[in-house]
């Protein structure tokens, strides 16, 4: 848009001050906080509210993770001096019911966050109105918006191969039927290293295969080691630099997956986790001027503003970090520059520092990481000494157990100005431990200012602020 477009802009009048397309994480946020400052604000959703972390994402993930650690843990119970008089058994069915009721019940609670301060709702697919990026189409019906965002989240992708239509996206993971005994996850990211965790816990037997030598591609090289010897021991059965060619469905309604090197599996469901795409398909963002990168992902500034003046884009659609909580901060930024907050004593949000996002994996055990890898560290600070402490230990859990697990824990130090700039973390509850430490970190913690914290005893977490010696330097 010119600034002359953009001034006649400033008289048109609109029917909303804020149209948020998608109805996820980040475009929830964004519409119930500039209602609540006085914005006239519509959100389109063509799906369930809540996009992916509330639906088929985050959430039911992490209720699956936890119903699968329930294995583990009747398992360790009788090194505790429990015994089971029975072997547990498992109801699939009973955890999908339980599942699909919590997440009706959280669409719910989206509804009255929206309701509340009275954003209008409209079920539909959204797409901008050819050649103005400020008329945005619902069911036919068109709606004028003085700013307009682009929430619309991402979709797994799948790549092409004979049998693709045979293989599974995590979306349909969650209502699965019947519960795969045998299942194949192709992948070594995010998604498929927690998967193969969660399915392997409620009693699948899983094979994860992956295009490379390791799982986790851009964790701490160090991590990833551990984390796959970790699942290893689980039992999920992990076959490195291997691709699949086919997939066919047997007479017997089972599939079989043949790899590259022409071996052949048999499995009752195939998971591809390789991937997500930001969702811009149908969206008519060509046509209004709003301009997408080679990967389809809507080109944002730091601000999060689009090619189109008044048209922001936050989440997975731009595609920085696709992570739920990265899409709030990005979502309050946003609504602070469009509608400021009259409270606000800091001014408005800045956006967050993406160097220092936290972020966990749900695997059997959890990782956890805050801050740059041991080679991102190096680069960084590129002649500058990075010290590094790491060590690993059975937590004291195990010792009455009878698992053989192990916790590992590593830190990056930048030895000129002693700050802590990484923190990655494998065992229990990793995600719940390195949340505190990102806030000491984002504060610019020092390993002085660690080595001065006094642990608490007897917890894993203390080894964070006890490691004296380095490992190298
Ligand atoms: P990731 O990018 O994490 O992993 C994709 C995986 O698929 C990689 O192992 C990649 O291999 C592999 N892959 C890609 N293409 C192919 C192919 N053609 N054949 C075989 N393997 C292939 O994506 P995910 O789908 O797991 O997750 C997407 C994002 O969602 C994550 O990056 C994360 O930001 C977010 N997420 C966050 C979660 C959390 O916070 N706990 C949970 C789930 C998702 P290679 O390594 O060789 O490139």
């Amino acid at each position: 848009m010119t600034d002359a477009d953009s001034s006649s802009s400033k008289q048109r009048s609109f029917d909303f001050d804020l149209f948020v397309i998608g109805g996820g994480s980040g475009g929830v946020r964004a519409a119930r906080m500039a209602a609540a400052r006085g914005a006239k604000v519509a959100l389109a959703e063509s799906g369930a509210l809540g996009g992916t972390c509330v639906n088929v994402g985050c959430i039911p993930k992490k209720l699956y993770s936890y119903a699968a650690g329930y294995a583990e843990s009747f398992e360790e119970s009788e090194g505790y001096g429990w015994q089971l008089t029975s072997a547990p058994r498992f109801d699939w069915q009973r955890l999908k019911d339980a599942r699909a009721k919590e997440i009706g019940r959280l669409n719910g609670v989206y509804l009255n966050l929206l309701n509340g301060p009275g954003v209008k709702v409209l079920r539909g697919h959204a797409r901008f109105a050819e050649g103005d990026a400020h008329t945005v189409e619902v069911n036919g019906e068109r709606h004028t918006a003085r700013h307009v965002i682009v929430a619309t989240g991402g979709r797994p992708y799948v790549p092409d191969f004979p049998g693709r239509e045979l293989a599974m996206v995590s979306d349909a993971m969650f209502d699965l039927d019947p519960f795969p005994q045998r299942l194949v996850v192709v992948g070594g990211g995010y998604i498929a290293c927690e998967f193969a965790s969660i399915f392997k816990g409620l009693g699948s037997l899983v094979t994860q295969l992956l295009r490379r030598a390791h799982v986790l591609t851009g964790f701490d090289e160090d991590l990833r080691h551990f984390i796959a010897d970790e699942m290893g021991k689980t039992g999920i059965d992990i076959r490195c630099n291997v691709q699949v060619s086919s997939i066919r469905r047997a007479d017997d309604g089972a599939l079989t997956v043949v790899l590259d090197r022409g071996q052949e599996l048999r499995a009752d469901a195939v998971l591809f986790a390789t991937g997500r795409i930001p969702n811009t398909e149908g969206l008519g963002l060509a046509q209004a001027g709003i301009e997408t990168d080679e990967n389809g992902a809507i080109r944002v500034d730091a601000g999060y503003r689009t090619s189109q003046r008044g048209v922001y884009a936050l989440g997975d659609v731009s595609t920085r970090l696709q992570l739920t909580p990265v899409a709030l901060a990005e979502a309050m930024v946003v609504v602070d520059e469009l509608f400021p907050d009259p409270k606000s004593k800091g001014g408005p949000r800045q956006p967050p520092d993406y160097d220092f996002v936290p972020t966990a994996v749900f695997t059997h055990p959890n990782i956890a990481t805050c801050g740059y890898t041991e080679a991102q560290a190096r680069k960084q600070f590129a002649g500058d000494k990075i010290i590094v402490y790491a060590t690993e230990f059975k937590s004291l859990r195990h010792t009455l157990s009878g698992r053989s697990e192990r916790t590992f824990m590593k830190l990056l130090v930048h030895e000129p100005t002693d700050r802590v700039v990484g923190l990655h973390m494998v065992g229990a509850e990793a995600g719940e431990i390195v949340q505190g430490f990102a806030v000491a970190m984002q504060a610019g913690a020092t390993k002085a200012h660690f080595d001065r914290t006094i642990g608490i005893h007897p917890t894993s977490a203390e080894e964070f602020v006890t490691m004296r010696e380095p490992s190298v330097g």
